[in-house]
């Protein structure tokens, strides 16, 4: 598991006392979420839609090891050069070493969370190349300096006027007509995109068959990004190929309605090797890079592999409370949410709290609202399991030692239950440390009427209403 460099708890507290991100996150997310289920709804076959694609998720992480092969020869064949990276600095590295060496400046991005998980912009920044969003949200986050807070809506804790009086400040030109502010945003990316030496993309669907990289948008950014500038670099995670075109058009039909709640998104791109002879456009060199950063290990987990089958659409994170309440940036991870809390918890380099799954409420709209059919409860309990076995709470260890033995648990219970009143007090004043994070981080039960003694009093009762012949 990840080592904890983020404390969600303290992140999570400054985000509820935040009212005016959770005033525009609940909005965003309730408009999002309404997207989402007025398609659903309008699927009468969606049932049996999820479940051609959950066979083929299953079907891709049943034979992944053959699929990559595959998917190298395609892509090879195809006139790409395919590259894999074990963990998030080899990628980074590599993407780098690649650039720097063809004397790449300025490299127009699309929007990709496994460039956000391998830390690339900082790498390629500390290289000297310019690295530029091209995503309207995603550049929006990169003018303000900040992370995504959503895999998919990467600005949705941003205000129309936040986004306005940013642009002010650095085009000079003030509107909040969102058609205006497009313009504004298209202006300036446009000249990127001709000036750029490189497009990054991320990948949503890479197909081994045919070595094909697909990328779903409404911008056309992406599709700029992949095929104006001399050299397209793609990057994936291991798990999101396919075998064929079929398959991925099973995973097509869920995910654009669980996403966004459109049938189609307005772009689909399909990128497959780089320019031919005899073609007038397309990139002269394209090179996927694959990415591992402890997917391998997690494919060996027979219980936390289900999370591999994620296609990243984002409903998870939708009906999540804990996520509704306190937004993305809590997390301090690239993923957030659900499938974040489970995801950052095993990947290397991870930057997320690794107790996160213990924020979950176990409520279950996660996994209702999942179109990969993830359990995530189940994944997200076996976590706190490990948590709990590797013991690294001094307090509930201390808890569980005294639970296995009656007669301490007894005594300590009565004493607690003499305190009990004051005990919120007493966790007020406790010092910082493990006690005091322990029982400041709990609501403590009414303590005064054990149940042994309740339940002695009700047999009482009831056997003397037995005897008056009443009911109890
Ligand atoms: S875990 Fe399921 S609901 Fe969440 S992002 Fe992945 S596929 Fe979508």
């Amino acid at each position: 598991m990840s080592a904890c460099r983020h404390n969600f708890g303290k992140a999570s507290a400054a985000a509820l006392a935040d009212g005016e991100s959770r005033a525009i996150l609940d909005k965003a997310i309730l408009q999002i979420h309404a997207l989402r289920q007025r398609s659903v709804d309008a699927m009468p076959d969606f049932t049996d839609r999820r479940a051609r694609a959950v066979a083929v998720r299953q079907a891709t992480l049943d034979r992944l090891p053959d699929l990559l092969e595959t998917l190298e020869a395609s892509v090879t064949a195809a006139g790409g050069i395919v590259h894999f990276a074990e963990d998030a600095s080899q990628a980074s590295r590599l993407i780098t070493d690649l650039l720097t060496a063809r004397g790449v400046r300025l490299a127009v991005k699309s929007k990709s969370m496994v460039s956000e998980e391998i830390g690339l912009n900082e790498a390629l920044a500390a290289a000297g190349i310019e690295a530029v969003e091209t995503d309207l949200g995603e550049y929006i986050i990169q003018l303000m300096g900040q992370k995504p807070s959503h895999i998919l809506a990467p600005a949705l804790h941003v205000s129309k006027e936040q986004v306005s009086a940013l642009f002010a400040e650095k085009f000079g030109r003030t509107s909040t007509d969102i058609p205006e502010m497009t313009r504004i945003a298209r202006d300036s990316l446009r000249a990127k995109f001709l000036a750029a030496d490189a497009g990054i993309t991320g990948a949503n669907i890479v197909v081994a068959e045919t070595g094909t990289v697909m990328v779903l948008e409404n911008e056309g950014n992406i599709r700029l990004t992949g095929s104006c500038p001399p050299i397209h670099v793609a990057l994936m995670t291991l798990e999101k190929v396919v075998g064929s075109l079929a398959e991925a058009a099973a995973v097509l039909d869920i995910l654009p309605p669980s996403a966004t709640g459109q049938t189609l998104p307005v772009h689909l791109s399909l990128f497959t090797g780089a320019r031919r002879d005899g073609e007038r456009d397309g990139p002269r060199e394209m090179h996927l890079v694959i990415l591992d950063n402890g997917r391998s290990e997690l494919l060996a987990d027979p219980i936390l592999r289900p999370i591999l089958k994620c296609i990243r659409c984002g409903a998870c994170l939708n009906v999540c409370p804990v996520y509704q309440s306190v937004g993305g940036h809590a997390y301090g991870s690239v993923y957030p949410g659900p499938m974040g809390s489970i995801l950052s918890s095993v990947l290397k380099d991870a930057a997320g709290d690794a107790r996160q799954p213990f924020a979950c409420t176990h409520c279950g709209a996660c996994a209702e609202a999942c179109p990969a059919g993830i359990d995530h409860p189940v994944l997200l309990q076996e976590l706190r399991r490990r948590q709990a076995e590797q013991g690294t709470d001094t307090a509930t260890k201390s808890y569980a030692a005294l639970a296995r033995h009656p007669l301490l648990f007894g005594a300590a219970a009565a004493w607690a239950r003499t305190v009990d009143p004051r005990l919120d007090r007493v966790a007020a004043m406790a010092p910082d440390g493990p006690v005091g994070k322990f029982l400041r981080g709990r609501k403590f039960p009414g303590l005064s009427k054990p149940f042994s003694r309740r339940f002695k009093a009700m047999a009482k009762r009831l056997s003397r209403a037995q005897a008056k012949g009443g009911r109890s």
